[in-house]
């Protein structure tokens, strides 16, 4: 097999660096955790990506999310193309907007009250607020490892211990953003049990990913959940899952449903825009009724809920209400994750294995992946590896350890069996 020519990538790849910061609009699309060169995409179809270069890729990034359907399907297309033709923003409500909301509670009823806005970022920071406001209360909790956007106060990392403060993870956040926020390790309820029974009742809210995917996919473990819906009911702080990454991912009605916990609020984004840029929080009505215009916690949004974007989520979610799809898409990822961890152990491989539904991990390390220490413990070279010896043979995964791996329903046996035999050659490098 010839090498790959991505030219036309790289000249563009330079050019972009003149105008845009590094490059990209977001970080992890620069490569930079493995090196290389970012590929310029031209389109995208089904399960598949084509480069400016003329390369195509089985795709398992799926916009990090969004795309469950695949690239481009024809009925979300199509309806899109429709309500174009009629404006693109009113600034006014639309029934669009009522349909999206319905659809969305009928998958998870705990969302009663539901707001859109445009990206899982506000989706959260505007929650959090909310239970802010709601509760009269400063401190938030979050979990080592957990990513729930750019949120100023949420980009924190742990102190030494936990009533030592948190330091913020980028520049430009200052200390006093962060003061109010405490960030425990994931999967750990003593950590939580004990900064509640001293400070509980300052507490606004608890925010988790249930199911973790932006440390790789790390699950919750046995009554972990349940021990937040605990804890949290106790002290009367609420508890927020944000469901961003998992909502109508690892099932219809996102980890709540699997695990048949009720959360106060979800924060949802990614799948429910269809590919298009919207995010939503929601959750008991007595809480969501204390945003304006009904209570005084102030959010708004120009191009929130705006029909054309409200178009996809409502294509996409009328689709999704076949729930024979995610059988099909649970058969396809089991597949895939099995054939992968055949392919670590014939190879002597040492890796962890998580899967979810559609969403699914391969760490490269010895030991279980529970939280952030023990993922961090991943050979990332190894993952380097992995990544650009797939994508030399057209597989695009994600360009760091600390993703998931996104199955689509696109995704045919075909493609997942030529996946496993890449990997197999692919390992003979490592
Ligand atoms: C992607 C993601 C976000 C942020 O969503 P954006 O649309 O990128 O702002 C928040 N929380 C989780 C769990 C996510 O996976």
């Amino acid at each position: 097999m010839s090498k790959r020519i991505t030219e036309k990538s790289e000249k563009t790849f330079a050019e972009a660096q003149k105008f845009i910061p590094g490059g990209v609009n977001s970080p992890v699309r620069a490569f930079g955790a493995v090196g290389g060169t970012p590929l310029f995409i031209k389109s995208g179809t089904g399960c598949y990506l084509n480069d400016i270069d003329g390369n195509a890729y089985v795709d398992y990034i799926g916009s990090w999310g969004p795309l469950i359907l695949g690239h481009a399907d024809p009925r979300i297309v199509k309806r899109i193309h429709a309500a174009v033709s009629n404006g693109t923003s009113y600034g006014a409500p639309t029934e669009q907007e009522v349909r999206l909301a319905q659809l969305i509670k009928e998958a998870m009823p705990s969302l009663e009250k539901i707001r859109m806005v445009n990206s899982g970022t506000e989706a959260t920071m505007s929650a959090i607020r909310l239970a802010r406001g709601f509760t009269k209360r400063d401190a938030v909790i979050k979990f080592d490892g957990c990513y729930h956007g750019h949120v100023d106060s949420l980009l924190i990392q742990a102190g030494s211990g936990a009533t030592t403060l948190g330091t913020p993870t980028s520049p430009g956040v200052p200390q006093d953003f962060v003061k109010h926020t405490i960030s425990l390790p994931y999967n750990d309820i003593d950590a939580v049990n004990d900064v509640c029974l001293k400070r509980g009742k300052e507490i606004a809210c608890i925010i988790v990913e249930a199911v973790a995917g932006n440390m790789g996919v790390v699950l919750p473990q046995k009554n972990y959940l349940e021990g937040l819906r605990e804890i949290t009911k106790k002290y009367g702080i609420v508890l927020i899952f944000d469901e961003v990454m998992t909502g109508f991912r690892v099932a219809h009605g996102g980890v709540q449903s699997l695990y048949h916990i009720t959360p106060d609020l979800t924060t949802l984004g990614k799948i429910i825009g269809g590919g298009l840029p919207v995010g939503a929080y929601g959750g008991k009505r007595e809480i969501m009724d204390t945003i304006s215009p009904m209570g005084a916690v102030y959010q708004a949004g120009t191009l929130s809920g705006n029909p054309v974007a409200m178009t996809a989520g409502i294509a996409t979610l009328e689709i999704l209400k076949d729930t024979t799809i995610y059988k099909g898409l649970e058969e396809k990822s089991h597949r895939l994750a099995v054939g992968m961890e055949k392919v670590c152990k014939d190879a002597k491989i040492p890796a962890y294995h998580t899967r979810i539904g559609s969403m699914l991990c391969t760490f490269f390390t010895d030991q279980p992946v529970t939280d952030y220490t023990t993922a961090k413990k991943c050979n990332t070279e190894r993952y380097a590896k992995f990544f650009h010896g797939m994508l030399e043979k057209g597989f695009y995964f994600a360009p760091s350890q600390f993703e998931a791996i996104f199955v689509s329903t696109c995704h045919g046996e075909k493609e997942i069996d030529a996946t496993i035999d890449a990997f197999k050659e692919v390992v003979k490098s490592f």
